[in-house]
């Protein structure tokens, strides 16, 4: 079994935009793609763990969701990095389209899409990383027997200086890129 790096999308790889609804929003922070490439180099899958619950809302659609990762796969490509896969919770609590109006086991902090992940790519949680700018994301690492990285970009210094709640992150560093080089040094291979 592979280790692997579970991402969080907005906010940790890419610029926090709210909902992105126009291609012209997808911003990557400057260290994204040499922190990715570093990751693969090292072996680890990289897997994107995303909650869009704007498709359960009808803010955007499944199709146009492909079209944002496809437009971050070609810049990734451009620097020799790559996304291995993207997981994406579409629910809602307030979803408008039917069917995804639901209380379901993907949307983080639920630990859904990093087990998914794990059994369909044959994924070791046990020696893996979880990195986000929410305690959600750290929650659901930890709910997923991953270790926890909380970033400070996007939401991360608001969220850092909020109570923890159930949020347990093994650390708590300024970026992706700090996040990748704790993983390279701390992670016995
Ligand atoms: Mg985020
Ligand atoms: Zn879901």
């Amino acid at each position: 079994m592979q280790p692997a790096v579970f991402l969080d999308r907005d906010g940790t790889i890419i610029e926090e935009r709210g909902y992105i609804d126009r291609l012209e929003l997808v911003e990557l922070f400057p260290f994204t793609i040499d922190a990715i490439r570093l990751l693969n180099r090292a072996g680890y899958a990289t897997v994107v763990i995303t909650n869009q619950g704007g498709i359960g809302r009808g803010i955007i659609d499944e199709a146009f969701l492909h079209q944002v990762h496809e437009t971050l796969d070609a810049r990734l490509a451009a620097g020799h990095a790559r996304i291995d896969r993207y997981y994406f919770c579409p629910h809602h609590p307030d979803a408008v389209i039917p069917g995804l109006r639901q209380k379901c086991g993907c949307r983080k902090p639920a630990a859904g899409m990093i087990e998914q992940a794990c059994r369909e790519m044959s994924l070791d949680p046990r020696r893996s990383v979880t990195i986000g700018d929410r305690r959600l994301d750290v929650v659901c690492g930890n709910a997923a027997g991953t270790r926890a990285i909380l970033v400070r970009t996007g939401h991360g210094a608001h969220e850092e200086a909020m109570p923890p709640g159930t949020a347990r992150p093994d650390v708590i560093l300024n970026n992706l890129m700090e996040a990748v080089g704790w993983i390279l040094r701390t992670s016995s291979r």
